[in-house]
């Protein structure tokens, strides 16, 4: 008899993404002359840059000769491409990371996702209220956790962001060895200083824990004194993984292309204490699991870093959060209280409601799609999400809409 794996079992189905889909069906039967403008959504709408367009090209005419075709390429990544996010992304900051430190990927979901592989099932996590569920639902699956009772599950160390601690959770009070961060942050957009990541890193340093960094949002960092990185912080090379991706800061959520940094310095510990390299462990599980990402769509990752590619995702960023300008500047006007939307395309709104009526009040009164912030764990709940990623007419429509229906 083939018997399923019952950590499954204790999955909450996500009814977030697939409750908004039915309300919003409604509306459009009962509404069919309305126009809705999605603001929920975390996916991007501008095209891919130029400067990518066209190296994804050339690599794509190489495929068609056989002196320049390529099969399967090394399962870490092309040096071409390790080497230039070696030198833009970490020494152009201060940070040391080398290129046989970076992981090439399709994308951020997996890596953060399939990371948690590399762990006993004993370990204590500390996970962040509210979160990109992928960091939870992973190790539910691996059998960490116990059932879900009271909206959370048992055995996780929940790390509250609330108004009170400025949406960057503190030190936990009871022991840790895992510890997922996410800046700047999804869904509440909220960012961290340098001082601030450092206590995580001297608390991982202190307890032998690993930090698990999702840096997925960093291109929309606009403000200089911020970490891009948690590698700009002293230390962090012995305790910190990071995640980034291609997605939001090139468009590459429907291409595919990310990257994890495994510093060699990392160690995991056996049960005798004796020290492993993590960058070993990652590099076995990698090369076994995967077979690496498409040439041409690393050449294409590798043409953000030429000098138009550069200016081009500039102005990509730029566009977006010209958008998330406006919901500042419209939400605070209405006088709700917000975070987010200055280094982050997420604007995390405190509805004074439940989120979901808000939700309701936004799609019936206003025609807006945005995302109810309880479907993010129990600190949510109060709170909407909206996205920058959209149009600057729509938004600047979708503003108009929304100051009207909530005057
Ligand atoms: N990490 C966070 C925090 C995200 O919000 C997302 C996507 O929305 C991802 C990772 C996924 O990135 P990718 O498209 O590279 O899989």
């Amino acid at each position: 008899m083939i018997t399923i794996n019952e950590h499954y079992l204790k999955l909450q189905s996500s009814y977030l993404f697939s409750d908004i889909a039915r309300r919003v069906k409604r509306f459009q039967e009962t509404h069919p002359e309305k126009e809705i403008i999605k603001l929920g959504i975390g996916d991007v709408t501008r095209p891919l840059p130029p400067a990518c367009i066209t190296a994804f090209h050339a690599a794509i005419d190489e495929m068609a000769i056989e002196d320049s075709f390529r099969g399967y390429g090394p399962e870490q990544g092309y040096a071409f491409l390790r080497e230039a996010i070696a030198k833009n992304d970490f020494a152009a900051r201060g940070a040391d990371i080398s290129a046989d430190e970076i992981f090439i990927s399709d994308g951020a979901k997996c890596d953060t996702g399939n990371f948690q592989e590399l762990f006993s099932n004993d370990i204590k996590i500390a996970i962040p209220d509210p979160v990109y569920p992928v960091y939870l639902d992973t190790n539910v699956m691996a059998g960490r956790t116990g059932d879900f009772e009271n909206g959370r599950y048992k055995g996780i160390v929940y790390l509250d962001s609330t108004r009170e601690n400025n949406f960057v959770p503190t030190l936990p009070n009871e022991k840790v060895d895992l510890i997922y961060l996410c800046f700047p942050n999804n869904p509440t957009g909220s960012t961290i200083t340098k001082e601030e990541l450092k206590t995580w890193v001297d608390y991982a340093r202190d307890n032998k824990a690993l930090i698990l960094f999702d840096a997925a949002y960093e291109v929309f960092v606009r403000d200089e004194s911020l970490p891009k990185s948690i590698y700009e912080v002293e230390g962090a090379c012995e305790v910190a993984i990071e995640f980034r991706s291609f997605s939001k800061s090139a468009g590459f959520t429907g291409t595919r292309c990310a990257f994890t940094v495994v510093p060699k310095q990392c160690m995991v510990y056996d049960r005798q204490g004796c020290a492993h390299s993590l960058h070993g462990l990652w590099n076995r599980r990698h090369c076994t699991k995967f077979n690496g990402v498409s040439y041409p769509v690393q050449r294409a990752a590798e043409a953000v870093y030429s000098e138009q590619g550069k200016k081009q995702v500039r102005e990509l960023r730029d566009y977006y959060m010209r958008n998330a300008d406006l919901i500042c500047r419209e939400i605070s006007d209405l006088g709700y209280d917000f975070v987010g939307g200055t280094n982050s395309p997420y604007i995390w709104i405190d509805g004074k409601q439940d989120s979901w009526q808000f939700f309701d009040q936004l799609l019936n009164d206003a025609g807006v799609v945005c995302t109810p912030g309880a479907g993010f764990g129990s600190c949510g709940e109060g709170y909407i999400r909206l996205s920058a990623f959209n149009s600057f007419e729509n938004v600047e429509r979708a503003m108009q809409r929304i100051r009207l229906a909530l005057k």
